[in-house]
């Protein structure tokens, strides 16, 4: 009942939203099977029979898998992500495959080679991205739980959009195997869902180490679900220790984010929190940096849509193997994808290395000893968690660094390789629109997040 309700649900509204690119025609088997199992008493675990949205960058036999590409269109894995192996051995039924920026480049979903996502909340704005269609499947009631992927922002910025919670786990923390990479350094999987609880719950089956991943951390991870529901018990707020970055004025945010965030330090204030004033004087190189490292990552790992291994060839007549590969590639990546590659490819190349991805590189390392310094006296670090609400679709489209600079806060985590949570805390007066709070702790401390984001909601 609940997979067909959703599937009933997008049948409804997804021709206004477009958060899916592709719905299964295996869901209601799947749920089947699933009830089949709970007759026969199985023991099933707490999410089983619960539809969930995939983000389009992780890999599924059973779906095609695009990453929002052309180059890929029709793409068929022959293994799944492990995050979606996970999810399914918990029971949860696979409803589709949401709509993303390109590759994961973007912060509104319109990079999208099969259309923009809108925002459930008004059809004329940005649903953020680039999981985009992950939160405004979740937003729009088309699915109660969906996976993104966060490099940049693009499991929390969309949170904050949408009025949905968005998770992006420590690095390390979640498999990435099956996750087409954008930047490995900086990629990480997590939960897309309506409430803290939920991405808990989430979160618990898709963390833990896998062998498939060189950078997955080995150790056990505690339950997020229990955290969460430590959290909601209340008190974890008492004396807890909120910074809160003097280089993140007021000034950088629209007035109703900005005031939605500071009624939510005087709540916790309120409930015994206290609010620390901390300094991460290289937070504002952080887009930057960003900008350069992600590029250089990406050029690289989108080396190997060469026509030759993944997806789309063109034919050319007569043509050599380069021809066909940069007809291929032509026609094939869109516009920022391959803005992305050429810087990328300058920032690496011979005489401009150390230059360019060499500084990046020395800056990522002074904003993690920005996080040391600031951890050492705050248990959280609170930030609004993107600059605006919900802007208008095409505002931003033809000024890429406008559109880079709205990922001013959610950046830093990545850099570092700290967990991040995002989740609403009302909306703006002057618009109407979601606002979300942004909460990061220490690498590692993923559940801290789930206790405070719990205690808050
Ligand atoms: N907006 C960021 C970018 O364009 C976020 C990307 C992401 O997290 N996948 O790179």
């Amino acid at each position: 009942e609940a997979t067909r309700a959703h599937l009933d649900r997008i049948a409804a509204v997804d021709g206004d939203v477009h958060a899916f690119l592709h719905v299964s025609d295996r869901a209601l088997d799947a749920a089947a099977e699933i009830d089949r199992r709970r007759a026969a008493r199985e023991d099933l675990g707490p999410v089983a029979g619960v539809p969930l949205a995939i983000k389009d960058v992780l890999v599924t036999t059973d779906m095609p898998s695009t990453s929002g590409s052309k180059i890929l269109e029709g793409y068929m894995s022959p293994f799944d992500a492990t995050v979606v192996a996970r999810s399914r051995a918990a029971g949860l039924v696979p409803l589709g495959k949401t709509n993303m920026d390109e590759f994961a480049m973007g912060s509104s979903t319109e990079h999208s080679a099969y259309g923009p996502t809108r925002n459930p909340w008004d059809l004329d704005r940005i649903p953020g991205g680039s999981g985009g269609g992950s939160a405004a499947a979740v937003a729009a009631f088309e699915a109660p739980l969906a996976l993104g992927s966060d490099t940049g922002g693009s499991i929390r910025q969309p949170a904050h959009v949408t009025g949905t919670v968005g998770v992006k786990p420590t690095y390390g923390g979640v498999s990435r195997y099956g996750a087409i990479a954008l930047a490995s350094s900086l990629d990480q999987v997590g939960p897309v869902t309506r409430t803290v609880l939920d991405s808990g719950l989430l979160h618990d089956v898709i963390a833990g180490h896998d062998i498939h991943d060189a950078t997955s951390i080995p150790d056990a991870w505690p339950s997020f679900a229990d955290a969460a529901r430590e959290g909601a018990r209340g008190d974890v707020l008492k004396g807890l220790k909120v910074g809160v970055v003097k280089e993140l004025p007021d000034s950088d945010f629209q007035p109703g984010v900005a005031a939605a965030f500071r009624d939510s330090l005087a709540k916790m204030e309120a409930q015994g929190a206290e609010i620390v004033e901390i300094s991460a004087p290289h937070f504002e190189y952080a887009v930057a940096a960003y900008y350069l490292i992600l590029p250089a990552e990406a050029s690289s790992n989108l080396a190997k849509f060469d026509s030759v291994r993944f997806g789309m060839r063109l034919d050319v007549p007569g043509g050599t193997v380069e021809d066909v590969m940069s007809a291929t590639r032509d026609a094939g990546f869109g516009p920022e994808v391959k803005r992305r590659i050429i810087l990328g490819t300058y920032a690496l190349s011979a005489g401009y290395y150390d230059a360019y991805y060499g500084s990046a590189q020395k800056v990522r390392t002074l904003i993690q000893r920005d996080f040391d310094q600031a951890f050492a006296q705050v248990d959280v670090i609170a930030t609004p968690t993107a600059p605006t609400t919900a802007f208008k679709l095409g505002e931003k489209i033809d000024d890429p660094l406008s559109m880079y600079l709205n990922d001013l806060t959610t950046i830093p985590a990545n850099l570092a390789g700290v967990p991040g949570i995002s989740l609403p805390v009302g909306l703006a007066p002057e618009d109407g629109l979601p606002v979300g709070i942004q909460f990061l702790a220490p690498a590692r401390e993923d559940a801290r997040l789930y206790r405070v984001g719990a205690a808050l909601e």
